[in-house]
Formats: structure tokens, C-alpha cells, sequence
């Protein structure tokens, strides 16, 4: 794909507290898709500030959802780049020098409550009826008097402009958004471990970084007065890297039920998905139709198809819906369009984990699992919808399987397949199967192709439906094929 070269630069900025979301796997794939789209670049940053929360396992869970969905970075912390360090807690130093910078300007300053006495501070204003607690800054004689306690650590807070007013932006997804400034109070932007806060660290690593465009949900938009008015605050003393960012902020992703998706509607991480038996390619093809439509009308399409029409301007600001059946028919769809073998590497490890397979060999198990891909849904149904070909007890007592074997119709027929198909088959090949099958329904006229199909289906797999049933003679071949329809007979006289 040839893209007109321009200086788009696009982050995920995940938080490594859980492995990787469905919400943020789809941000990733929209940034990943205007780099693309734009000839620009797609970088990865880990939000690791949370020491309390972020884990090693996580930071590995997602580059390895990214990568699993086909989502590569251009630079990022494994990769590096010529803007890192790539994770946050390898960029402290850079966090302190601009908020020195801010307090040694007087638009930050030190503060020295605890937590006790925060805490303290919101209760008291719940208590006396204050709707919208915020944080009181202390008169500058109280200020004094806590700087001069040398046994505390503090925190630097940003000194909210008194008259800033709404903070106005031109959101590119959602037009022009207003908020008003004064609901935040003085922020915290590094806290008394020397750790950054979300809305600062973000802001000093989007313009270091030199990101043009931040792309994130919707749930970030409340966020967005601290961050412009830490760019005004940076411009003013002109410390401003490169130009703000332009915004786009995304829909949610929400359950059928409307509300937030979380693990009560089932799995949420993109490593749960694929686990079920998701492709991620599928996964993947079906999250970029999350708030977006690919104006062309295709859906299915790989990533640089998707890329070639993505604007940010169609992007939904309504919330997305994640439907099950929608997903499943993508990996219904994936699923067929593979090769055999393909099929068959993706698939193995599924059908492994169940069963032997050394009693079949490759040529047989692709086959095998190609006859039965065009029922899949999802690759964890592949050990149920082959079972019978491993089984040896394949036919159950059940109310439909009794229904076509245990009536007079179904006994004859499986009476003259033994005495008439059997010696006669050849069973060299699917081929020569249908071709004898054929004639063997031929010769069983006026019954119908069905009525003589299932019996036989029924007897050697234990349904009515399944892999073609040539390929099914074939697959298993004479022996199972003698011993099943023999057993099915035996047991439907003992049963009767
Ligand atoms: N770490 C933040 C998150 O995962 C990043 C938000 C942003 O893109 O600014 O939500």
C-alpha cells in the first residue's frame, strides 16, 4: 500500500492494569488505521504510573493482543524510537523537570495535605451540603505554614486559572465541545512518590512525543479542560514541544443491555476471545465496524483495505454495541475462507487438547476438518462437531437418533447398505464413495435421498447432521464404518 508520507503521529497509551479490553483493543485499531490510512506513524506507550495497579504480565498481554490482531507499532517500548523512553515509569525525570518548571513560574504549587486530611476536607463539605466538592487551595498564610513542615512530602497541584472560565475545543468526532474549567479545582499533577498523574504525564509525553492526533474514548472527554489548560499553562512559558494534539473521542463499546461492557456480560479481554475460539483477524475485522463504517460498504476487509477509508470524521459518537451473533458471523466467515491447512494449523491445538489424533494422519485431518468447518462458529465447537470420529460409542439413546433407527424403514435400510454397499465400496477415495453412494440411494427408490441418508449418517456419527457422508465413510474408513452400522443394528434389536 503506497501512503502520501506526513508527520501524523498516533499513540494507545494502554495502562497495563488488566489484560488487554475490547474498548481499548478497538482505539488501538482506529489510531492503528489513521497512521495507516495517512502514511503516518502508530506509537505504543505503557501508562504505567499505577504502580499499585500495573502489572509485567499485563504489559505482555497486551503487546501480544496487539500483535495477535495484527496491530504493530512503529515505535514503542520494545521496539524503541527516537521519542522514548516508551514507558512512563522510565520517563520520572522528565514529569519533574516541567512541573518544577510550572511551580518555579507560580502556575503550580507545592501542597502538603495527607490523605487523612483530604479525605477530612471532602467530608466536611459533603456535610454541610456542598454538591460539587473541590478541592480548596489554602490561603497563602496556611501555605507558608505547611512549607514550613519539613517532615511532609508534597504532592504539586496545578493552580486552576480563577477566570478561565469554559474551556472550548473542536472535537473532530464530536465538533465544538465546551466544559467548564472551574468544576476541577487545583489537580494534582505529581504526587508526593514523584509519580505523575494521568492528566499531566499525558500531556508532557503526547507533546514530547509529537503526537498529532489523540484518538481515546469518549470517558476522556471530562478529562479534557486539565489537559488544555496544561498546554496553555506550557505555551505560556513557552515550553510547548510541538502544537497541541487534535481530538477525536470515540463512542464507548457498550453490552446489548446498554450498559458499560464489563465481565459480567462474559469475556472482555482480547485474549478471552481468541481463547473461545475467535480468529483474531476476525476479532479484529469485526471491532473495526465498532463505530465506524467503512464507506466502500465492505465489511470484511483486511486492515490496510480498512485503512485506505478511514477518516476520523465518520467516526460514531453514539455508543457501539457489541453483539455476539455479529461477531460470530464474522468467524463463521473467516473460518471458510481459510485453506485446509491453514485451517487445520489454527484449528489443531483445539482438537488436540480433546482428543488422540495420531490414529489419523495429516492428509486425513485436514480433510476432516474441512468437511465440518462450514458448521463452526467458533474454533472451540471443532472437538464437538468431530467427536464421532473419534468415539467409539457414537450412538446415544437419544429420542432423535431412536426416531430414525428404531423404525422398520431405517432397519431395512441399513440392512441392505451392509449387505449391498459395503462388499461393493470402494473406499480408496471420497470420490469413488459418492459415486457408489449415489447409486446405492438410486437403487433405493421410491425412497427419498433423506430417508436413506440418515439411517446411515445416524449410525456412524450418532447425528443427522455433519461432514458430507462420503468423506465421512472415507475418514473413517471400512472397518469403523462395518463395526458402527453392525453395532447400530445390534443395538436398536437389543433396545427394541
Ligand atoms: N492510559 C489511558 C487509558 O488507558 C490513556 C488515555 C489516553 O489515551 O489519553 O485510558
Amino acid at each position: 500500500m503506497s501512503f502520501v508520507p506526513n508527520s501524523v503521529r498516533v499513540r494507545i497509551a494502554p495502562s497495563p492494569t488488566g489484560n488487554l479490553h475490547v474498548g481499548t483493543a478497538r482505539t488501538a485499531l482506529f489510531n492503528y488505521l489513521f497512521a495507516k490510512g495517512q502514511g503516518g506513524t502508530f506509537i505504543l506507550r505503557v501508562e504505567d504510573s499505577d504502580q499499585e495497579r500495573s502489572k509485567e504480565a499485563y504489559v505482555h498481554n497486551i503487546f501480544d493482543s496487539l500483535r495477535a490482531i495484527g496491530i504493530e507499532w512503529d515505535e514503542g517500548p520494545d521496539v524503541g524510537g527516537p521519542k522514548g523512553p516508551y514507558s512512563q515509569m522510565k520517563r520520572l525525570p522528565l514529569y519533574q523537570e516541567y512541573a518544577n518548571k510550572l511551580v518555579d513560574a507560580g502556575l503550580a504549587y507545592k501542597a502538603y495535605e495527607t490523605s487523612e486530611e483530604l479525605t477530612a476536607q471532602r467530608e466536611a463539605a459533603v456535610q454541610s451540603g456542598e454538591q460539587d466538592y473541590k478541592y480548596q487551595r489554602p490561603t497563602p498564610e496556611v501555605l507558608a505554614e505547611q512549607q514550613a513542615n519539613p517532615t511532609r512530602q508534597p504532592s504539586i497541584r496545578f493552580a486552576v486559572p480563577a477566570d478561565r472560565g469554559h474551556v472550548v475545543y473542536q472535537d473532530l468526532v464530536r465538533g465544538e465541545v465546551s466544559i467548564d474549567s472551574n468544576l476541577a479545582g487545583d489537580f494534582v499533577i505529581l504526587k508526593s512518590d514523584g509519580t505523575p498523574t494521568y492528566n499531566f504525564a499525558v500531556v508532557i509525553d503526547d507533546m514530547l512525543m509529537e503526537i498529532s492526533h489523540v484518538i481515546r474514548g469518549e470517558d476522556h472527554i471530562s478529562n479534557m479542560p486539565r489537559q488544555i489548560m496544561l498546554y496553555e499553562a506550557l505555551d505560556s512559558l513557552n515550553l510547548l514541544k510541538s502544537p497541541m494534539p487534535a481530538f477525536a473521542h470515540v463512542g464507548m463499546i457498550l453490552a446489548p443491555d446498554r450498559s458499560k461492557l464489563s465481565k459480567r456480560h462474559g469475556a472482555t479481554a482480547v485474549s478471552d476471545f481468541v481463547a473461545q475460539g475467535y480468529l483474531p483477524e476476525a476479532f479484529c475485522n469485526y471491532m473495526a465496524l465498532l463505530g465506524w463504517s467503512p464507506p466502500e460498504g465492505k465489511e470484511i476487509a483486511t486492515l490496510d483495505g480498512f485503512a485506505r477509508q478511514f477518516k476520523l470524521e465518520k467516526i460514531a459518537h453514539s455508543p457501539a454495541i457489541f453483539e455476539r451473533d455479529k461477531l460470530n458471523w464474522f468467524n463463521g466467515q473467516y473460518i471458510r475462507q481459510m485453506t485446509p491447512d491453514t485451517f487445520f494449523a489454527i484449528a489443531k491445538p483445539f482438537l488436540s487438547a480433546e482428543f488422540d489424533l495420531a490414529q489419523y494422519d495429516k492428509p486425513t485431518l485436514v480433510m476432516m476438518l474441512d468437511a465440518v468447518r462450514n458448521n463452526l462458529t467458533t474454533l472451540s465447537d471443532i472437538s464437538e462437531t468431530v467427536d464421532y470420529f473419534f468415539k467409539t460409542d457414537v450412538v446415544q439413546n437419544s429420542e432423535m437418533v431412536q426416531s430414525v433407527l428404531m423404525t422398520e424403514e431405517g432397519q431395512n435400510v441399513l440392512a441392505t447398505f451392509e449387505r449391498d454397499f459395503l462388499p461393493k465400496a470402494d473406499f480408496s477415495s471420497p470420490e469413488a464413495l459418492a459415486t457408489t453412494m449415489k447409486d446405492f440411494i438410486e437403487s433405493q427408490k421410491p425412497l427419498k435421498t433423506k430417508a436413506v441418508m440418515w439411517p446411515i449418517r445416524v449410525a456412524l456419527s450418532g447425528r443427522t447432521h455433519g461432514a458430507d457422508l462420503s468423506k465421512t465413510l472415507y475418514i473413517l474408513g471400512t472397518d469403523r464404518v462395518k463395526d458402527r452400522i453392525a453395532s447400530a443394528r445390534q443395538r436398536v434389536v437389543s433396545s427394541s
